[in-house]
């Protein structure tokens, strides 16, 4: 037997996975007309380089990029990014934090790395973050939030590190939504099918003058495969272009939502509007019988929600009647096991259709628990 919620509690948009993530109609509508003879154009001419322009320009404007910050973009989301740090950050030994299943993916890519050496590893349970700790370290690197738990980590240079040791913070899920300055991190890197409300395929990197310094030395010293050769891609980035052909549409949404932030007022406006998300959700779990958030303060996520059920709940089931309704993607991560919902609260989500989400589950659950 399936449930129909009322329509008049339904969120107006029931999109709240954690990637790919809500995109905003608006930008939809824009690539559907102005994006319509856009489409299907050369990526080495001018209207396409002038989007790869708006990006470059709007993230250092987002971001209020230290003199001498660049950004960079390349194909193949995040994970290729990894790689690339592998061949061209890395120079001999990482010290990395994994507090879940990301930060986890990168730690392991660095310690397959023939060339390197095994990585400094600070782990913790997921649901909780650590930092790396001061190691013989040339680059401490972690996540800003880790996807898989809802667990954000502060950002800042690991005290005691050498100065030369550049930071790597993988920003997927928190680019285009939590603040950060800039002059504590190297390479502050993402895919925009999170925050940036984007599709995938993408990366994008602000690096600094060091970070681009030390992939110019290392990409002269080792051989380096043209798809992972950071230089070539600070190369092409500084023509607005990218080595091989980008997806232009995840290239114009990208642009969209950045010109939109900026006009919104950047990332003070995406910190509001996430904060009223959040407080919301976390407020209703704290006060629920049935439910909890997972993670403990200080490291709620403001982008993503992962609420705890009581075992009295089936949150699958739940997760499954939602869909049914046109709420998707509420699943928790998959290989985290847990009794949970997991809530994407990125920008382009309402903050009223949160709070729509957390009736229709009151709803589904006044009617499905004994
Ligand atoms: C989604 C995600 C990734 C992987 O991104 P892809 O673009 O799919 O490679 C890496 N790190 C974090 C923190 C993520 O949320």
């Amino acid at each position: 037997m399936s449930l129909t919620i009322p329509t008049d509690l339904l969120p107006v948009d029931g999109r709240f996975g954690c990637g790919p993530s809500k995109v905003r109609p608006a930008a939809l509508t824009a690539l559907a007309t102005r994006g319509a003879t856009w489409m299907g154009t050369s990526h080495r001419q001018a209207p396409v380089r002038e989007v790869v322009r708006r990006i470059r320009t709007g993230l250092a404007s987002l971001y209020d990029a230290p003199e001498g910050y660049e950004v960079v973009l390349g194909n193949g989301g995040s994970t290729q990014f990894w790689d690339v740090a592998s061949f061209c950050l890395i120079q001999q030994r990482a010290s990395v934090s994994v507090f879940g299943e990301f930060t986890s993916k990168f730690a392991s890519a660095i310690a397959r790395t023939p060339w390197l050496d095994e990585p400094t590893v600070a782990e913790v349970a997921p649901g909780s973050v650590i930092l790396p700790r001061v190691a013989d370290a040339d680059v401490y690197a972690w996540a800003h939030n880790e996807t898989a738990t809802g667990a954000a980590a502060p950002i800042h240079r690991i005290p005691g590190s050498d100065p030369q040791a550049l930071t790597l913070i993988d920003a997927t899920s928190s680019a285009g939504a939590m603040p950060v300055d800039l002059a504590d991190v190297d390479a502050y890197y993402f895919a925009p099918q999170k925050g940036f409300s984007s599709d995938g395929g993408l990366w994008c990197a602000l690096l600094s003058p060091a970070a681009i310094e030390r992939s110019a030395r290392l990409t002269q010293e080792r051989w380096i495969p043209d798809s992972l050769n950071l230089q070539l891609a600070v190369t092409n980035s500084r023509a607005d272009q990218t080595l091989n052909t980008p997806a232009l549409a995840t290239l114009f949404l990208m642009a969209e939502q950045l010109d939109w932030l900026l006009a919104s007022g950047g990332l003070a406006y995406a910190e509001r509007r996430t904060h009223a998300s959040a407080s919301h959700l976390y407020a209703w779990a704290d006060a629920h019988p049935l439910a909890s958030p997972f993670v403990s303060e200080p490291y709620r996520s403001p982008v993503v929600g992962t609420i705890d059920f009581d075992a009295s709940v089936d949150a699958a089931a739940l997760a499954a009647t939602l869909r049914a309704n046109n709420i998707v993607d509420v699943e928790p991560y998959r290989k985290l096991g847990r009794n949970q919902l997991r809530i994407g609260m990125f920008p382009a989500v309402e903050p009223s259709d949160v709070e729509a989400l957390t009736a229709c589950i009151d709803w589904v659950l006044e009617r499905t628990v004994a």
